[in-house]
């Protein structure tokens, strides 16, 4: 007779005490990318690709919500051959040249900055770490704890290497995948650019690499079709894709 206690709890008034706090999430994020930019080498804001990248970070920012909108973010490249991209929380961005080399238009960019600031803005990494904390607890300390509507989380207690170790559900990929391509579409880039980028982490996957963002991105051989499905259905029209200064024609 678990779930009517459940239902009887007066949690759904409070914060949930597992889940870090706006405030928790962008002190988090700042440590990683403090650290981050310790380790590896972080490339110039004079050079093309950060520029590139800025704009459209800005130009899909600037489409958001009000709310989805008001968070930190901030756009960097990582000089490094590794196909991946990711937003820590509170919305700090970084892109690996290796991926970025492999893109061809500003609209297959612009879907995976959509996918990336999707993560960052639901705040899906708060989600993850409160269900997984929640797991390990018994139900009697949970509860206890749930009654007790009190913060539990302590930045000092979430490693950096967490913020990369704890996988989004697919629930959370799928829903950056539809709010990132929707929000592309918003800031005036062509969809066709999401299917595209969608494709080609596929093929690179099927050829032996494995690149880390598949591996942090858990592939779905459904995903390059929902999204082909969702572009079908938008009732816009788009400009031709627009190809990136540095891919080779
Ligand atoms: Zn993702």
């Amino acid at each position: 007779m678990i779930l009517p206690v459940l239902l009887v709890l007066p949690v759904a008034a409070h914060a949930d005490p597992f889940r870090p706090s706006r405030e928790q999430q962008i002190q988090l994020g700042e440590r990683a990318a403090k650290d981050l930019k310790a380790k590896e080498k972080v490339l110039p804001e004079s050079d093309e690709r950060v520029k590139m990248l800025r704009s459209i970070g800005n130009r899909i920012i600037a489409k958001l919500s009000d709310k989805d909108k008001n968070w930190p973010y901030t756009f960097d490249v990582i000089d490094k051959n590794e196909v991946n991209a990711f937003a820590l929380p509170g919305g700090k961005t970084f892109f690996y040249t290796g991926l970025l080399s492999k893109m061809k238009t500003e609209d297959e960019l612009a879907a995976v900055v959509g996918h990336e600031l999707t993560h960052a803005y639901r705040e899906h990494f708060a989600s993850s770490y409160a269900d997984a904390q929640k797991r390990e607890l018994g139900l009697a300390v949970l509860l206890t704890i749930l009654r007790a509507d009190r913060n539990m989380v302590t930045v000092a207690a979430i490693s950096n290497q967490l913020l990369f170790d704890l996988p989004f559900s697919r629930r959370h990929e799928t829903e950056a995948d539809d709010r990132g391509t929707d929000a592309m579409v918003l800031a005036g880039f062509n969809p066709t650019g999401a299917a595209n980028v969608f494709r080609m982490f596929q093929e690179l996957k099927k050829g032996g690499a494995s690149p880390e963002f598949l591996s942090t991105h858990p592939d779905d051989k459904n995903r390059v079709k929902r999204i082909e499905d969702r572009i079908k259905k938008m009732k816009v029209t788009w400009g031709p894709l627009k190809p990136l200064p540095w891919a080779k024609p």
